[in-house]
């Protein structure tokens, strides 16, 4: 456990974009929402430009923070860019060729004209791939998903 134990998910944080009388935009973080309506009622949320308690709530741009939030959201995005590289991954293995490890060659052949133009994928060092770039052969690397995966 430890990492997921229940306290991480238990100091959520409300932040309200606020409007002093003078028209300072700043924000403010608070507990909850009770917590920021008692500050405001008591006079105690301060404009941090010219000091005035008059402030106001903008109701535009209101967020609900949790500490763990980014944790989660790199979670599900995660599956998402391995859905997403598989699919590029099957389109390029069903619409382009595969050359194999002679795949700096023909993309240069093809670049110079010497082969006819097509879709070309296959095996490249990075080396190889940077000698390709420099001469401004276009080539895009492929994440080999399986390979990240394990
Ligand atoms: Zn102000």
């Amino acid at each position: 456990m430890g990492k997921n134990s229940p306290e991480r998910y238990t100091e959520p944080m409300i932040s309200f974009d606020l409007e002093c009388a003078e028209g300072h935009r700043f924000e403010g973080i608070f507990r909850d929402y009770s917590s920021f309506e008692g500050q405001l009622n008591e006079g105690k949320i301060q404009c941090p430009f010219c000091n005035t308690t008059v402030v106001k709530r903008l109701f535009s741009g209101c967020a609900i923070q949790a500490k763990s939030l980014s944790k989660r959201n790199a979670e599900t995005i995660t599956p998402n860019f391995f859905e997403y590289m598989r699919m590029v991954q099957s389109y390029v293995k069903e619409n382009f060729e595969d050359v194999g490890k002679d795949f700096a060659e023909t993309a240069r052949a093809i670049h110079y004209g010497v082969e006819e133009e097509r879709n070309i994928y296959g095996e490249s060092s990075p080396r190889e791939m940077k000698d390709l770039v420099d001469e401004g052969i276009g080539v895009v690397p492929l994440v080999d998903v399986s390979k990240l995966e394990n």
